[in-house]
């Protein structure tokens, strides 16, 4: 059974959407998901007073669910609409992913840890949100399933992964954070042309690192 979802909760959540607002959020349909997906259940429950602070916590297997100031701001610059297909790297809890579900994404999420992979793939559709879930190395991600309109990277990788670059649609954009050491430099990479790209910064972030192959 999932953790109950009171009132307190969701005036909790509340709060926290206003108080991404005030830190210059500034997409409503991405402040009204943080206000929707309850946040305390995809955290382990000694942290449940936590769960409506704008922090990372730990969700087991030496993984983190990313801060929610870093999900709205990495989902802003996303720029998603409904119906688009987005493919996420690093599902960890599924806290990202069912934000892209509120946002009516058709959502395609790798994980490369059995344990949080098998966790989230219950967990989501007991909330009501079905993205499709994969267990595998987002670093290749999902050649068979693509091309996406948006790739969304939730860990930190070393260099920009090529072969996602492959799978997005010309006109797709993809978010990911870049850095050899411990932060990363937020890139939004816009494909232009078949093998045209933009990229603009977006400041310093902390993520777990992207890492190859995966975890049974
Ligand atoms: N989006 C998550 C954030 C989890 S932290 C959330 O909302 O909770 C990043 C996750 O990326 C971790 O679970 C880690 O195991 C996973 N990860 C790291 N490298 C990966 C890779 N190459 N492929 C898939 N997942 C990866």
């Amino acid at each position: 059974m999932i953790t109950s979802d009171t009132p307190r909760h969701q005036g909790l959540r509340k709060r926290l959407a206003e108080g991404l607002k005030i830190k210059g959020i500034r997409d409503e349909r991405i402040l009204e998901a943080i206000a929707t997906v309850p946040r305390h259940v995809f955290i382990d429950s000694s942290f449940i007073n936590f769960a409506y602070k704008d922090q990372a916590f730990p969700i087991g297997a030496g993984q983190t669910i990313s801060q929610p100031y870093t999900v709205a701001f990495q989902t802003q610059l996303l720029d998603v609409q409904p119906l688009m297909k987005v493919l996420e790297v690093g599902t960890g809890s599924g806290y990202q992913a069912a934000i892209l579900c509120e946002l009516k994404a058709k959502v395609y999420t790798i994980e490369r840890q059995r344990e949080l992979y098998i966790k989230a793939n219950q967990l989501l559709p007991e909330l009501g949100y079905n993205p499709a879930f994969f267990l595998g190395d987002g670093y290749k991600g999902l050649p068979t399933y693509g091309p996406f309109d948006r790739i969304i990277i939730t860990a930190g990788a070393t260099a920009i992964p090529e072969e996602l670059l492959d799978q997005l649609v010309v006109g797709g954009k993809m978010v990911v954070p870049v850095g050899p050491g411990d932060q990363q430099t937020m890139l939004l990479i816009q494909k232009t042309g078949q093998d045209e790209y933009s990229t603009e910064k977006h400041g310093t972030f902390v993520f777990v690192p992207m890492l190859k192959g995966i975890v049974n």
